[in-house]
């Protein structure tokens, strides 16, 4: 995906990481080899490395602009956080924000940054270190938050050990966003005019949300963590690792990929990789996900 337009909004993608995930069935506890390799005609080249036999992923953020609106949508691990579970993550210096320079935006332009949930790879740049202090990054943003996650996350622990885990990230990435006065809390109902509208996706984190937007006669949804990897358009009983409500998650994404089947919604996700957008199409018992 390079720029995806929809009349006069344009969507672009900011790529913190990409390349080759966890052990498939680390990841996808739910998962067998089988079943990923029968579905290897669509998956490879862009979803799987067939040399190293495992998934791909990205971590990404994605730039909607309205033609009224600048807004942000997941805001990836942060440069120079502190995350020890996830060495990977931990002190990353990454090149985001020549990314979202290189749109022509400043971090000043941005008018909201919208959270699907709070989990460490999708708050990092809410801040950035400023004399040793976690900051707002962007000044004149709203920080979209819905309450129930909001609440959930009042403790700062995700209960989860190990790689993915929270390592504090409500309190360097959200909390300094609250206490500077920037934060939204929302309910089922938020929107930006009439086309970009929230969907609640609870499961993978208690208030998980996507969002939709419809422009110049398409739709297309962002589906935040919804759906992981296209492997789980096949097999949406598939959870990740971290989904907290295995159940909830499960029939979230059955549902999700029910409703889109063999529609034209073009569907994006935080960690499908390039070139990301696609559609769901039936694909005999399951369905698939054609970019
Ligand atoms: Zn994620």
């Amino acid at each position: 995906m390079k720029q995806l337009t929809l009349g006069a909004t344009r969507i672009d993608r900011i790529v913190e990481l990409e390349g080759l995930g966890y052990e498939p069935t680390f990841f996808f506890p739910d998962a067998t080899l089988e079943g990923f390799a029968a579905e290897r005609d669509w998956l490879v080249p862009h979803f799987w490395d067939a040399k190293e036999d495992t998934y791909i992923r990205s971590i990404q953020s994605f730039v909607v602009r309205t033609g009224h609106h600048n807004v942000l949508i997941d805001a990836c691990v942060g440069n120079q956080k502190k995350r020890p579970s996830t060495p990977a993550w931990d002190g990353l210096q990454s090149n985001w924000m020549g990314q979202l320079s290189a749109l022509g935006l400043r971090p000043e332009d941005i008018d909201y940054v919208l959270c699907t949930h709070l989990h460490a790879d999708h708050v990092g740049w809410n801040t950035k270190l400023v004399d040793g202090r976690w900051v707002p990054t962007f000044p004149n943003a709203k920080y979209v938050i819905h309450k129930k996650e909001f609440d959930h996350w009042q403790d700062g622990d995700d209960g989860v050990d190990g790689p993915g885990s929270a390592d504090g990230c409500y309190q360097d990435s959200v909390l300094p966003v609250v206490e500077a006065g920037l934060a939204e809390l929302v309910d089922n109902d938020f929107a930006i005019g009439d086309n970009f509208t929230l969907d609640p996706t609870p499961g993978h984190s208690p208030g998980h949300v996507s969002f939709n937007i419809s422009a110049g006669g398409a739709r297309a949804v962002i589906a935040g963590d919804a759906v992981h990897h296209p492997i789980q358009i096949a097999y949406p009983e598939w959870n990740s690792r971290f989904c907290m409500d295995a159940d909830q998650s499960r029939a979230t994404r059955k549902k999700f990929v029910e409703r889109h089947a063999d529609t034209d919604t073009l569907i994006l996700a935080a960690h499908f990789p390039a070139p990301t957008v696609g559609r769901i199409v039936g694909n005999g018992a399951r369905c698939k996900f054609q970019v």
